[in-house]
């Protein structure tokens, strides 16, 4: 009964994992999560009141497609102040979630026969979603030993004449590698010369950087290809509200409105109070998003810190977002089956480093409260000390 589409459709194997630790939490079972990457945060009291007084003051009706204009007001000029990258509102669409930035964006780019150029390891929804839209993806491999980071050279030889998307997600999940202003500006001098190719900046995590490492977004740094840079980002991460689903797409305005449409004869408006407490948080101070990314920061030294100090684990530390992605090829177990027997024999939910293009790897995040961080080292250990 299903179609061709559907058969090849793979779950996303982030949200199951963490499903799975809660469920088997919830029976009663010992499980240290960490799996998906969500801040354990509350979302800050001044962004919960002002979604509360929304639906109050009666904003629980349909809006407008493409978001509230008081919202999209906002990140166009957080995007234009905070980001460099001049925005009007009507080049600003909202989203539910990042993902659906994405989704829609790769509908409205991608053809049947069109490729995704995708840096790898990757977050594992990138190649799902644009095999929804027909199109296949060209892996672009980087290594621990150049920190995961995107080697102009090895973009330029995977540039074809089908190559029509890049997607370059720094903070970068799951490598938490964060590219400098000089590596985006060797990428922009590659996309020069490829007039047909676009480029998706995913900057969800654009406020979690490790100390001395900076988010720059490429269309700051080159401005002559902002008609061809989109631009995704979102509350989730950054405010700790990820259970809100607000996330933005940004760029030229036929592409956001080409998104819109598309919003509009599927999912319509993203939840109308939601997003009033999205615009107190866009619009909002930033010292809440600073204390949660320092504490984010502490707790990716802590992982790492821990990490490194195992027998048999090698680390190449996370400049940025909040996972750790260690080769633990030494043991000579498949990530998957590594990561099954983690949970089934010490109660540790991690993610296969498989499910991002990198078998010798384990995803394991941060963001967690320290006491669970330790506590999942510990169970790290002592499991890879028994085999
Ligand atoms: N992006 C987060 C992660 O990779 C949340 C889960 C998801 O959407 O994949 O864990």
């Amino acid at each position: 009964m299903l179609s061709a589409r559907a058969q090849a459709l793979q779950p996303s194997l982030t949200l199951a994992i963490a499903a799975k630790a809660r469920a088997l939490k919830a029976e009663g079972r010992d499980v240290c999560s960490l799996s998906a990457g969500e801040p354990d945060f509350d979302t800050p009291a001044f962004i919960r009141q002002a979604a509360v007084q929304a639906l109050e003051q009666g904003h629980t009706r349909y809006g407008p497609a493409a978001g509230e204009p008081a919202l999209r007001e906002a990140i166009a000029a957080k995007l234009s102040q905070e980001n460099g990258v001049p925005t009007t509102s009507e080049q600003v669409l909202v989203t539910n979630g990042g993902k659906q930035a994405l989704y829609n964006l790769f509908q409205v780019l991608l053809d049947p026969g069109d490729t995704l150029l995708l840096p790898s390891p990757y977050w594992l929804s990138y190649p799902e979603i644009a095999a929804l839209a027909g199109a296949g993806t060209t892996f672009i491999p980087s290594s621990a030993a150049n920190g995961f980071h995107l080697d102009p050279d090895a973009l330029e030889a995977a540039i074809t004449p089908r190559s029509k998307l890049l997607v370059l997600n720094s903070p970068g999940n799951p490598t938490g590698a964060v590219l400098s202003r000089a590596e985006l500006e060797a990428i922009a001098a590659v996309l020069r010369r490829h007039p047909q190719v676009a480029v998706v900046c995913d900057e969800i995590y654009e406020f979690l950087t490790a100390p001395g490492h900076e988010h720059h977004s490429l269309a700051e740094v080159a401005p002559d290809l902002a008609e061809r840079i989109f631009i995704v980002g979102g509350c989730a991460k950054g405010w700790a509200m990820t259970g809100w689903r607000i996330g933005w797409l940004a760029g030229r305005s036929d592409v956001v409105k080409a998104a819109s449409a598309l919003q509009s004869q599927s999912t319509s408006n993203v939840c109308t109070f939601a997003q009033y407490g999205a615009l107190a948080a866009v619009e909002g101070p930033r010292d809440c998003v600073r204390e949660m990314a320092a504490s984010f920061s502490e707790r990716r030294h802590l992982l790492s810190e821990g990490l490194r100090a195992i027998p048999g684990v090698a680390l190449m530390p996370p400049e940025g977002a909040f996972y750790a992605f260690p080769d633990v090829s030494h043991y000579g177990i498949d990530s998957m089956t590594l990561c099954n027997r983690l949970l089934d024999e010490v109660g540790l939910a991690v993610v296969p480093g498989v499910a991002f293009g990198d078998d010798h790897c384990i995803r394991l995040s941060c963001a967690a409260s320290p006491a669970s961080i330790n506590n999942g080292l510990e169970r790290l250990e002592r499991f890879l000390a028994s085999l």
